[in-house]
């Protein structure tokens, strides 16, 4: 299926293509049948002659100087360079491409860009290099994707799925189960067209282990979603406990520094406070709350509400005990509603603080809280904040708990992207239509309708038949000179 944009660009663009800091080197990239022409006004061999760039070599990179006539015409030198001329295709872009290598200030870098743009490019806008290079048919638009989430990926497992999907990971499990789909399509029609040569007899039970594997097949890509998504972005947690159990103490402890303000005066952790940390390899987005309990105090309560809000979006609830104290009505209050939440199916780590010092709580006095609920405990860990004693097994619990560890180690595919993730549900829906068509022993047309929907919606992830401001949208998420 032709891409539904072949228009071709014919501008010329230009952008600076590293980071808008201080650095060694900036590049400004000029892409567009203009490059060369525009970096040949600029450039300057090491003898400061004049050359046509679009004459070398494609693949070349050659030392210069940029430079800028006076009003006498008398060429300045603005920076000396390192020139890289791409030839179509066989860049970024698929167009003709220039770079110049600059040190990298910031107004250097400016100041040439300036020099591109009056020699006659355009300013690129977020993402129209990556865009030109899905136009131009080098990558399609899971690929293109994959560009933008490469660049913003904050941890190893981000960065891993990032780099599988940009070499086509996600694309080519697509487009294996587009070909299945099609050959079914394009087998009911043969039949219909021509029922001496292609029979359908028994066919309908072909076709349901075919859709059986499908669903099995989308099941699976879109379960691991879930589990990636946690793995690049984190998961929200909720620390809860009442007053004075040491729950800032953990924020700071896992955070490691003096984040949230530990106190001896109870209630004084009035408003929740977020960190982000890293885990047994996991991202924590935090939230410490103030202790969860009935307060006539105005601010107090302010406080309380939040935590109930932390707790009610949390995926992860960090439930701190004092085992240095007895329990109370407020733990057990906190106890309820985190069964509550459990129910909802979120995850949930006791930690049973301050071993330091001589126990009040028993392991069994805590499982109570949950068990006579008739609620399973969750997870127990022992630690004392104060000495760091246990609060390592922390990693360990939240691994387990996530499956994070045996997730990163398998080579899955992980989509990641919801817009991937929306049109498997949709291909899902539809082949599982298939399903019910056939068992309802409907004609084959009914069949080629719903397959057709599927292998459409599929080829929406390849960036078949998308709407333009899709992809425009897409796109604009880009940062500059990418
Ligand atoms: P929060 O109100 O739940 O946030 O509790 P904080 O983190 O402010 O801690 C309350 C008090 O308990 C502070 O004085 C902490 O130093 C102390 N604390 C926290 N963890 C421990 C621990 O493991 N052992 C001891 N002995 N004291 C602790």
């Amino acid at each position: 299926m032709a891409l539904q944009y072949d228009h071709l660009q014919t501008d010329t663009i230009a952008a600076i293509a590293t980071a808008m800091s201080e650095a060694g080197i900036g590049i400004i990239r000029i892409s567009g049948p203009d490059a060369a022409a525009i970096g040949s006004k600029l450039y300057r061999t090491p003898q400061k002659n004049k050359t046509d760039i679009s004459l070398w070599r494609p693949g070349t990179i050659r030392f210069g100087y940029i430079v800028e006539a006076d009003q006498d015409g008398k060429e300045n030198v603005i920076d000396e360079v390192m020139l890289s001329w791409m030839k179509s295709p066989h860049s970024y872009t698929t167009e003709d491409t220039v770079e110049i290598n600059t040190h990298g200030g910031m107004f250097l870098m400016n100041r040439i860009l300036a020099l591109v743009l009056q020699a006659g490019a355009r300013m690129a806008e977020p993402g129209e290099f990556t865009k030109r290079a899905f136009l131009g048919g080098r990558i399609d638009l899971a690929r293109a994707e994959a560009v933008m989430d490469l660049i913003s990926s904050r941890n190893e497992f981000a960065r891993k799925t990032s780099a599988a999907q940009l070499q086509g990971a996600v694309s080519s499990k697509v487009k294996e189960l587009r070909e299945k789909i099609l050959y079914e399509i394009a087998f009911i029609e043969s039949a219909l067209d021509d029922p001496e040569n292609y029979t359908l007899e028994g066919y309908t039970n072909r076709l349901m282990g075919t859709c059986e594997y499908l669903e099995k097949e989308m099941h699976t890509l879109l379960s691991h979603a879930d589990e990636g998504r946690i793995l690049r972005e984190g998961i929200r947690t909720a620390i809860v406990g009442r007053p004075n159990v040491g729950k800032s103490s953990l924020l700071n402890h896992l955070a490691g520094e003096e984040r949230a303000i530990v106190t001896e005066i109870e209630g004084t952790t009035r408003d929740t406070l977020s960190e982000t940390v890293r885990v047994g390899g996991v991202l924590l987005h935090l939230t410490d709350t103030a202790g969860i309990r009935q307060t006539e105090d105005k601010v107090e309560q302010i406080g309380v509400h939040r935590a109930q809000q932390a707790l009610d979006r949390a995926e992860l609830i960090l439930f701190v005990i004092d085992s240095s104290r007895k329990l109370t009505v407020e733990d057990e209050e906190i106890a309820e509603r985190i069964i509550e939440n459990l129910r909802e199916d979120k995850k949930c780590i006791l930690l049973m603080n301050k071993t330091d010092l001589s126990p009040e709580v028993s392991q069994e006095q805590v499982e109570e809280l949950f068990t006579k609920r008739g609620s399973e405990c969750p997870p127990l860990l022992f630690c004392s904040l104060q000495t760091g004693e246990g609060t390592k097994e922390l990693g360990e619990f939240v691994s387990e708990l996530f499956h994070t560890g045996e997730i990163a180690e398998k080579n899955e595919i992980f989509l990641v992207n919801l817009r991937h993730q929306d049109a498997v549900k949709e291909a899902l829906d539809s082949i599982l239509l298939v399903k019910d068509s056939i068992e309802n022993g409907m004609s084959e047309d009914f069949f080629s309708i719903d397959l057709m929907n599927a292998y459409r919606v599929l080829g929406t992830i390849l960036g078949e038949a998308v709407e333009d401001d899709l992809v425009e949208e897409i796109f604009s998420k880009f940062c500059l000179g990418k």
